[in-house]
């Protein structure tokens, strides 16, 4: 079969750039805004309009003309005559004259040659009347047309991943359908002949399949649908068979187990009769030096390892922003932060290592501390955390309270460069 066990690692930072650069653009689609949380938009937003459309007022309080005020004091309270009351959403029946004032509501429009706004709090209110103590100047809290946006502007880039803050400015502008990205269609197919379903009883040498289980969720998180081609014990023709059937009814394909140098791992040997281009099938990476990657037509191929810990890494290391490159996205990494190690890690680093922590801020600053039994077999620490802490290759271990770069994870929109 000619399966080498040579196999020759590449750089993190050089697989995340290859896998990324093989993610073929898919098509859009548009839909209504109601769903289109966590799409990529594929157009631009434009300002449609200003924001806000008019002068409006941004208190509960008597719009007046401020050269009304001058010379206002404590011991001089100048006198107003309310004319009218509007709140948001109604119009003045007329402009203000000399001595003039119109009760006005937050969100109202500014009433024709109205120059300023007293809040309510700033005045002693009769009937039909009040005073202030104060002068007001030109434009004072008054919200100018087009202080939020002007019309044409172009406030988010296509690209952009909606969230919503996102779908607020598209409503603002009357965006009920929205151009956003397709979403891929994303296979998972776990390989293994220990594993067992999650309903099943543990029986002696077998495990249950957690990886299938787990992808689904990352996909999940991402908004993306999966199609599950469930588990297949380490047999060849079977998988081949399988991951056919998969290439036919997916643009990804993630299979997990299979992927190493041992006597039932597979996937290699399919790699190779189907013809795949396999992009790299080493990183210089711990947990994860096996995750492997391939590309048929337009088609890719995620080969990530059976050990958990491993598993979850090449998903979010590779999977992920090759997924969100397919879909337009600006930004498909995660954010990367500094923090002190909370704790020795003193296992030496022949390659970069990817650590399960848990981020939070201390009294010292941000700490992120390694999330327990950090194999690359662990299950249990790819439960806990909410980050991952890289370290560097070539170190000999690092002590508690050494700062280290640190991976968020779960952020709605990432990064557009890796520079780690
Ligand atoms: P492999 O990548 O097939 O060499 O598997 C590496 C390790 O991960 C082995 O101990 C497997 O039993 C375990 N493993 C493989 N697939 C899964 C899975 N789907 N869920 C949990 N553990 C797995
Ligand atoms: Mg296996």
């Amino acid at each position: 079969m000619g399966k080498s066990l040579m196999r020759k690692p590449i750089q993190v930072k050089e697989a995340v750039q290859l896998v990324t650069e093989h993610a073929k653009l898919i098509d859009s689609e548009v839909v209504r805004l109601e769903d289109t949380y966590g799409r990529i938009l594929r157009e631009p937003i434009i300002a449609r309009h200003d924001v806000p459309p008019f002068d409006r007022s941004p208190y509960d309080g008597f719009a007046i003309r401020a050269e009304d005020s001058l010379g206002a004091s404590g011991s001089n309270r100048i006198e107003f005559q309310v004319i009218d009351e509007i709140g948001a959403g109604h119009l003045a029946k007329r402009g203000i004259e000399k001595g003039e004032a119109i009760r006005i509501m937050t969100g109202a429009p500014i009433p024709e040659n109205a120059t300023a706004v007293v809040m309510l709090e700033q005045t002693v209110e009769s009937d039909q009347t009040f005073t202030l103590r104060k002068a007001f100047e030109n434009g004072e809290n008054i919200s100018l047309r087009g202080e939020d946006a002007t019309e044409g502007e172009v406030l988010i880039e296509q690209g952009a991943v909606i969230h919503p803050g996102t779908t607020a400015l598209l409503a603002t502008f009357g965006y009920a359908e929205v151009k956003v990205s397709k979403k891929p269609i994303v296979g998972i197919l776990s390989t293994g002949t220990e594993l067992l379903e999650v309903n099943e009883e543990l029986e002696p040498g077998k495990i249950r399949n957690s990886n299938g289980p787990m992808i689904a969720a990352q996909l999940k998180r991402m908004g993306i649908q999966y199609k599950s081609y469930g588990m297949l014990g380490d047999n060849l023709d079977a998988c081949m068979e399988m991951v056919e059937t998969a290439l036919e009814e997916t643009d990804v394909l993630i299979t997990t187990g299979g992927v190493s140098v041992g006597d039932y791992d597979y996937l290699p040997v399919i790699y190779e009769k189907l013809g795949a281009e396999v992009l790299f099938n080493k990183v210089a990476m711990r947990p994860g030096s096996v995750t492997t990657v391939a590309t048929l037509g337009n088609h890719l191929l995620f080969g990530l390892s059976g050990n958990p810990s491993a598993c979850f890494t090449g998903f979010e290391l590779f999977t992920r922003p090759a997924l969100l490159k397919m879909m337009g996205a600006e930004k498909t990494y995660m954010p990367r932060t500094k923090a002190l190690l909370g704790d020795d890690f003193t296992k030496p680093n022949p390659f970069t290592r990817f650590i399960r922590a848990v981020w939070e801020m201390t009294e010292e600053g941000p700490v992120a501390t390694p999330a327990g039994f950090n194999k690359s077999s662990a299950v249990s620490s790819i439960a806990r955390g909410n980050c991952m802490i890289v370290l560097p290759s070539g170190t000999r271990g690092f002590t508690k309270r050494m700062e280290v770069d640190v991976l968020l994870l779960g952020v709605e929109e990432g990064v557009s460069t890796w520079d780690l």
